[in-house]
């Protein structure tokens, strides 16, 4: 490995490059922060490959200084850490929030140019940080860095997980649990929250400063354009209905849909009470504190356009200087939103099935198999999973008269788009996961690494996972429902 301080010399020997954009800004969107002491850091995982990716050489670090790099005890040469300001709507109710456990160290510059945040989750309490105590739980910070990567490996837009530190301090939840720092990657940590923020403070000139500054971080090329708003919130618009729509074709469930964990840059964000679907149903909901099924699996494409119409409102002053105008533009944008996200959503089901083409009825076909599956209890994932099979396994699910036809449909379909079927199938397996994160799986892990401090397992479901397609010789533990669909709960990760 080449030593980068002898190749260019004033260089970090790590190879940090942090550009601290967004602590430029005005002083309303951020207060200074300092992760807080950590009586005994030691390195629970670190995501090698995301560090070659990012240009860190973290090879000559070592695992103490790695730990004592990744809770902050060290800071990085060219951080300057601060919480951020933002708002959100919380299941339908108008808060001040703000990074109440999280802390911004800036922003770093990878080897292909891309400017990304290097986040801190549970480094303890900020100005935001109102009664709570700042930290976070192993258990939470290592599932939301097997979920994250999970979701890398599917392809869908996601923030990444660099590191997880167990601090040597105890964090009292229900029980006293370990405390814990994840290391997040992220395009940006700017959320419609954020804009919530200074259109509720009726801080015109801020809110102009922070549109521009996002178009010129995440939408560039729109930076010139005449209603350069408007088209700023219409591609925010577009980028959430296709990242809504690759959700809904593995499963995902968020599970807390907030506007404060709503990113704009696309990418999901906040893995928190979040869960993968088994048995497909529609109504699903895994976490603990979404009684009304607010966040429900059915939910997620509808509750994304109410939290884009919130940020539609903050973005009303600079859309028009006539009120009336920019609340009509908006509304027209933000009604495009429906019929935008079902293109989406019916293209992906589309290839889930092997089809290139369209055709009036493929809608039908996509439906009459999900009520096929509910109807039937079919796992999601395992369905498309052996549709994508050169030949169907044999299972008494796939036995029924309804199964039959719906299949001889499907077939019919097929046969109209005149590929040899080996390609079809191939195709499909490229589209279709064989590997998701099991429930029981995701659990066995994180309490193996919580109550023996034995990561194993946690290393061996990743290794599938990050090949999501691929069956390996173990998979099929890793392919396997749970037994206990129904009755599995998430809790909040605070
Ligand atoms: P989340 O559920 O992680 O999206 O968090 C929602 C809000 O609560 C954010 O403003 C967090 O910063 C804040 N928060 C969550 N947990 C804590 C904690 N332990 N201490 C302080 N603030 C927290
Ligand atoms: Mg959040």
């Amino acid at each position: 490995m080449v030593n980068a301080n002898n190749e260019h010399p004033g260089q970090d020997p790590i190879g940090w490059r942090f550009d601290n954009t967004y602590s430029r800004l005005p002083d309303t969107f951020f207060a200074p922060a300092k992760p807080a002491t950590a009586k005994e850091p030691r390195l629970a995982i670190l995501n090698r490959q995301l560090a070659n990716q990012l240009g860190l050489n973290l090879n000559g670090v070592s695992p103490e200084a790695a730990a004592a790099l990744f809770s902050g005890q060290d800071l990085p040469n060219g951080s300057n850490p601060i919480a951020q300001a933002y708002a959100g709507h919380q299941f339908g109710g108008f808060t001040m929030l703000g990074d109440g456990r999280a802390i911004l160290l800036g922003e770093h510059r990878s080897p292909n140019g891309d400017l990304v945040d290097i986040q801190f989750k549970g480094a303890g309490r900020t100005a935001f940080s109102r009664g709570g105590d700042g930290y976070a739980a192993l258990g939470p910070m290592l599932r939301e860095y097997i979920i994250s990567e999970a979701m890398f490996a599917l392809g869908i837009p996601t923030t990444r997980s660099l590191a997880v530190v167990t601090t040597g301090e105890t964090v009292y939840r229900q029980t006293r649990l370990q405390g814990a720092i994840l290391t997040r990657v992220a395009a940006s940590h700017i959320r419609v929250g954020t804009f919530e923020y200074v259109a509720a403070r009726g801080d015109e000139t801020n809110l102009r400063v922070l549109a521009d500054y996002t178009i010129n971080r995440h939408y560039p090329e729109l930076a010139d354009s005449p209603h350069k708003y408007l088209e700023f919130f219409r591609a925010v618009l577009d980028r959430q209905a296709a990242l809504i729509a690759r959700w809904q074709l593995v499963g995902f469930i968020h599970g807390v849909m907030n506007t404060d964990n709503m990113a704009i840059s696309g990418e999901t964000i906040d893995y928190g009470p979040c869960a993968f679907m088994n048995t497909y149903r529609a109504d699903t909901v895994f976490s603990s504190i979404d009684h009304a099924g607010r966040y429900a699996y059915r939910n997620q494409p509808a509750i994304a356009q109410w939290n884009l119409a919130r940020f539609g409102e903050t973005l009303i002053p600079l859309i028009d200087p006539e009120q009336e105008t920019a609340i009509g533009i908006a509304t027209e944008a933000l009604g495009e939103y429906p019929a935008l996200y079902q293109e989406y959503w019916l293209d992906g089901m589309r290839a889930k099935l092997g089809l290139q083409t369209s055709e009036p009825d493929d809608l039908d076909l996509v439906q009459s198999l999900l009520t096929w599956m509910e109807k039937s209890k079919a796992d999601f994932t395992n369905t498309f999973r052996d549709l994508s099979a050169d030949e169907l396994p044999t299972k008494d699910q796939y036995s029924g008269p309804d199964f039959r036809e719906w299949h001889a449909n499907w077939q019919k379909r097929f046969s109209r788009e005149s590929r040899p079927i080996t390609l079809v199938k191939a195709g499909m397996r490229l589209v279709n996961p064989a590997i998701i994160p099991r429930n029981h799986r995701v659990e066995e892990a994180l309490a193996a690494a919580e109550d023996h401090d034995d990561l194993s397992a946690l290393h061996r479901l990743l290794e599938v996972l990050v090949k999501p397609n691929e069956v390996g010789a173990d998979a099929a533990m890793y392919e396997e429902p749970p037994s206990d669909n129904g009755s599995y709960r998430t809790f909040c990760g605070t």
